[in-house]
């Protein structure tokens, strides 16, 4: 296929794409080059553009109301959290009463652990993916010291077979059931950082179910990328972070699901705090710690106002758009972007380009991984370099992400040409 083929069908499905106009309502970073193409999205989504004004509406209501603003503000901060739930409960699939957003992800994973790996000598290992982000795997490693259990025996790690990158479901399913009644936790991210594969997790919930273990998920690569149903997976519990698909802002607040199932387990082991306090009797500051129901009851603090207002704004661009129009569009992102990846491979045989994450769209969600066995990450410097934003990891995997608010079939023919020429060599 030609370089000019590849940009007549972009521009048709440009043409055609509902939601072409969303890409005007964000930044897209100036380095300065001509053709730039942002497909980070998978570590830090752009900032869209309403974010400004909603944070800087908060700043006003501080000025003006000083403490007051708790109670007095537009959006009072005392509830604040609670104008967030709606848009994020509906991106994960889960009731309000589930999801709450605080803190950041690992610190919420470390909460949800709490209650949800409470490991005996009997029932004590947890079964995670390989290559597994590297905050997660420190989680796992220090949550199972922390309990008394040495993290080699505890942590069984599952991963791809020999000469593989992608994780069979059937392998892990076997470990679960191999485990079985030693296992206390089901834990894998929904979408794998590395190689974008999106795990069936209301199956590994039923396997993890089935054998008496919980199950709980990192969805840092999933929630604004793919249709969530937690819920009616029967998931335990999850979390994620804002600032990936989710364009809250660098660092931004996280979220947390609680199957609603827990919601009222009140015995449940738990590190409490003030904002996770029943609300009617939280100022009167006694002892006798009386958890909030659902969600909200894991919360520690009083919400960071600035950044939930960025998030706010965020979340409200994904509930006027919906998850079902953002997959629709990401499906014929991807498609295409395996298409030029295709084309690349076979245009340049020697540059050892393949596609890693899988073929089968209910196997991925935006990114699209691929490795480049005969460059290493000079070649990767050289595409940003060019003006295309993607991201590396050792030793030869680069990692590209269309996502469906703001990236277009343009962008990823502008992939296509800068790639072109540095596999050529000119
Ligand atoms: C991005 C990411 C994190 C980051 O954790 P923070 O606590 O937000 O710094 C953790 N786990 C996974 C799987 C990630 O992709």
């Amino acid at each position: 296929m030609t370089s000019k083929a590849l940009a007549e069908q972009a521009a048709i499905k440009d043409a055609q794409d509902p939601l072409a106009p969303l890409r005007d309502e964000f930044y897209f970073p100036e380095l300065g080059t001509a053709e730039l193409a942002y497909f980070s999205g998978h570590s830090l989504g752009l900032q869209p553009k309403n974010i400004g004004a909603a944070v800087n509406a908060e700043l006003k209501e501080w000025a003006r109301y000083g403490v007051e603003g708790h109670f007095h503000a537009d959006k009072p901060w005392y509830s604040y959290h609670e104008e967030l739930t709606p848009a994020m409960a509906e991106i994960v699939g889960g009731k309000n009463s589930e999801v709450v957003c605080m803190n950041s992800l690992t610190t919420n994973l470390h909460l949800l652990f709490v209650s949800f790996y409470r490991p005996n000598a009997q029932r004590y290992k947890i079964i995670s993916e390989a290559r597994m982000f590297p905050s997660d795997r420190y989680l796992l490693e220090t949550q199972a010291r922390f309990h008394g259990f040495d993290p080699e025996d505890a942590i069984i790690e599952i991963g791809p077979r020999e000469g593989e990158w992608l994780i069979d479901e059937e392998d892990i399913l076997e470990a679960i059931a191999t485990h079985g009644d030693q296992l206390a936790l089901v834990f894998f991210g929904g979408v794998n950082y590395i190689t974008g594969q999106r795990f069936d997790m209301a199956r590994l919930t039923q396997a993890a179910h089935a054998v008496g273990a919980i199950a709980g998920f990192d969805l840092a690569h999933g929630a604004g990328n793919i249709p969530l149903e937690l819920n009616a997976w029967d998931v335990d519990f999850a979390a994620w972070c804002s600032y990936k698909y989710l364009n809250s802002g660098p660092g931004n607040v996280g979220g947390v699901f609680v199957h609603e199932r827990h919601g009222q387990s009140f015995d449940l082991p738990r590190f409490g705090g003030w904002w996770g306090h029943d609300k009617v009797s939280r100022f009167q500051m006694k002892s006798g710690f009386k958890p909030m129901e659902g969600a909200e009851g894991w919360q520690l603090s009083n919400a960071p106002i600035l950044g939930m207002a960025a998030m706010k704004a965020s979340l409200d661009v994904f509930h006027r758009v919906g998850m079902t129009a953002l997959r629709a569009k990401s499906e014929t992102l991807t498609a295409f972007l395996e298409q030029v990846i295709d084309t690349l491979a076979e245009e340049h045989p020697n540059a050892g380009l393949r596609l890693i994450s899988s073929r089968d769209t209910a196997r991925r969600g935006a990114q699209l991984s691929i490795e480049v066995s005969a460059y290493d990450r000079q070649l990767f410097e050289s595409l940003i370099a060019a003006g295309v934003i993607a991201d590396f990891r050792e030793p030869n995997i680069i990692r590209i992400a269309p996502v469906p608010l703001y990236n277009n079939c343009a962008d990823i023919v502008t992939f296509y040409r800068v790639m072109s020429t540095l596999l050529s060599g000119d």
